[in-house]
């Protein structure tokens, strides 16, 4: 047991604990039913996560990176995306949304975010459109939906494709609608800490496009969608039976997860008024999922030291932005400035449905008393 005084970050045990008898029940399901890839589990869970996302289209795959990179490979086998095309991504993104963009043999082009969203910003996404640019890679990060209306009358004024990265966006809702259908096609990350996580690695796509989802359906599979014939150079990224009856539990109790954590941040949003802090944009036609509570600090390592002191566990996502990563040493000289303070800045407080009332004061008190004397 943690000392009572200690609020972890994430406490995935403890979460999973409250609901192991349900989890227990649909592992042995899978155990004893004897289908363990691309059975019953996955296309339940299909079902009622395009139902949930409210979409025609589920397809479950490996993982968020896979997920979002058969996006870009569906476009290219349907002809509607080519190599070296243009996909324009936010400078500030977790590095796997670029990759897939570089992984599908496509071309990232980086954009300066918003600063008070930190999502892409439709100033700095009109100003990089070119001959070449097909596809806006809109990363709902953090869990806070990227404006979508400038971003439409872009895509749409420039036959551009809008795709979502939503691995940090479920359940996160844009005047009605959920992320995973604000798009032409969405990729979600199953990943254990995302707010709806497998017990390893999962992911899924959304999308409306018929032949989208049936082309990422073969792709998955080694490229077949009738056994023994290959009608793409495919690979093997599936989500597996196990992964998808314990996804389908999990979703059983995302509205309440999503619910307790907007619950946390509007306290924290209302109770933390510390000049030397800088709070996330609450917006209002935006119903955050709140994968991430991230607030910005001059000094943020203090700030952290500060709170590990008092037994608060923060993270920072993330340090390095991707421009600034080896993998991408192409980049290393370009300059994003408001990229760059954002990664030096940033601060991730406790957030998840495994923290109590008590436990959110105390990050709150913690955090109203930096820097403490
Ligand atoms: C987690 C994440 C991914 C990648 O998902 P994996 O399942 O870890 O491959 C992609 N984009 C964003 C924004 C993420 O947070």
């Amino acid at each position: 047991m943690d000392r009572p005084e200690n609020v972890p970050f994430l406490d995935l045990r403890a979460i999973h604990a409250r609901r192991e008898a349900r989890l227990m029940e649909a592992i042995r399901g899978v155990v004893r039913g004897g289908r363990y890839v691309l059975g019953p589990q996955v296309e339940a869970f299909e079902r009622e996560f395009a139902a949930y996302c409210g979409t025609r289209h589920c397809i479950g795959v490996a993982n968020g990176l896979d997920a979002l990179t058969l996006i870009f490979e569906g476009y290219r086998e349907m002809g509607q995306l080519s190599p070296g095309d243009e996909v324009i991504v936010p400078a500030n993104t977790y590095i796997a949304s670029i990759l897939a963009v570089s992984r599908a043999g496509l071309t990232p082009v980086l954009v300066e975010p918003h600063p008070a969203s930190l999502n892409l910003d439709p100033e700095q996404v009109s100003a990089k459109i070119t001959q070449r640019t097909r596809a806006i890679l809109a990363v709902h990060l953090y869990g806070t939906v990227t404006d979508m209306t400038p971003l439409r009358a872009l895509a749409k004024a420039h036959g551009l494709k809008v795709v979502e990265d939503a691995a940090q966006a479920h359940g996160a809702a844009w005047r009605g609608t959920r992320a995973g259908a604000l798009g032409d096609a969405a990729g979600f990350s199953f990943y254990p800490s995302k707010n709806l996580g497998a017990l390893g690695d999962g992911g899924a796509v959304t999308t409306d496009d018929d032949r989208l989802a049936e082309t990422i359906r073969a792709l998955r599979n080694y490229g077949s969608s009738a056994k023994n014939e290959n009608r793409f150079k495919g690979l093997n990224s599936r989500l597996d039976e196990l992964q998808a009856a314990v996804l389908g539990v999990g979703l059983e109790y995302l509205e309440e997860d999503n619910a307790r954590r907007r619950a946390i941040a509007r306290r924290y949003l209302a109770e933390i008024g510390n000049p030397s802090v800088t709070l996330p944009a609450a917006v209002a036609d935006r119903e955050s999922a709140w994968h991430l509570f991230v607030l910005r600090a001059p000094d943020r390592e203090a700030l952290g030291r500060h709170l590990a002191g008092q037994g608060i566990e923060t993270a920072v996502h993330y340090p390095i932005p991707p421009h600034k990563q080896e993998a991408y040493r192409e980049w290393n000289s370009l300059s994003f400035p408001l990229t760059e303070a954002i990664h030096r800045e940033v601060l991730s407080l406790p957030m998840g449905p495994h923290l109590s009332d008590a436990q959110v004061d105390r990050v709150i008190a913690a955090v109203n008393g930096y820097p403490s004397r």
